[in-house]
């Protein structure tokens, strides 16, 4: 059994990773993530901010997003799709829900549960830079 402060410590760390995550629209790495806990608990370890997204990822407080062979996190939990600029890497939300028509439908004997579909290509500000 944990000790109550243990127990405290770690409800601690586990709701500054998520209050990290939420921060940001930027679907952030573990590394990342990693160095926003610390400014505020220096003594956190890389391997307990992995652990803690884990765990929140499971319990569906948030979502991993694998993009270009690297896993992200997003708190955005509202059904949407991913826009991944080639140029800055950057992923954004993007709403637009009627991409999945109704009317599209697999073969006989497929039941859809979920639908993952990215867009690439490069985002508005790296237009403008360009
Ligand atoms: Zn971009
Ligand atoms: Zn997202």
């Amino acid at each position: 059994m944990l000790s109550d402060t243990r127990q405290r410590k770690r409800s601690k760390q586990r709701e500054k990773v998520l209050d990290v995550v939420r921060s940001t629209k930027s679907h952030p790495t573990a590394d990342w993530v990693f160095h926003e806990v610390r400014k505020e608990l220096p003594n956190v370890s890389l391997a307990t901010v992995y652990r803690n997204l884990n765990l929140l990822a499971e319990s569906g407080k948030i979502n991993e997003v694998l993009c270009d062979g690297q896993l992200r996190f997003d708190a955005n939990r509202d059904e949407h799709f991913h826009f991944i600029c080639r140029s800055c890497k950057g992923i954004f939300d993007i709403d637009e829900t009627r991409v999945t028509s109704p009317d599209f439908k697999l073969p006989r004997g497929y039941v859809v549960q979920d639908v993952r579909m990215d867009f690439y290509g490069i985002c508005p500000s790296c237009q403008a830079s360009q």
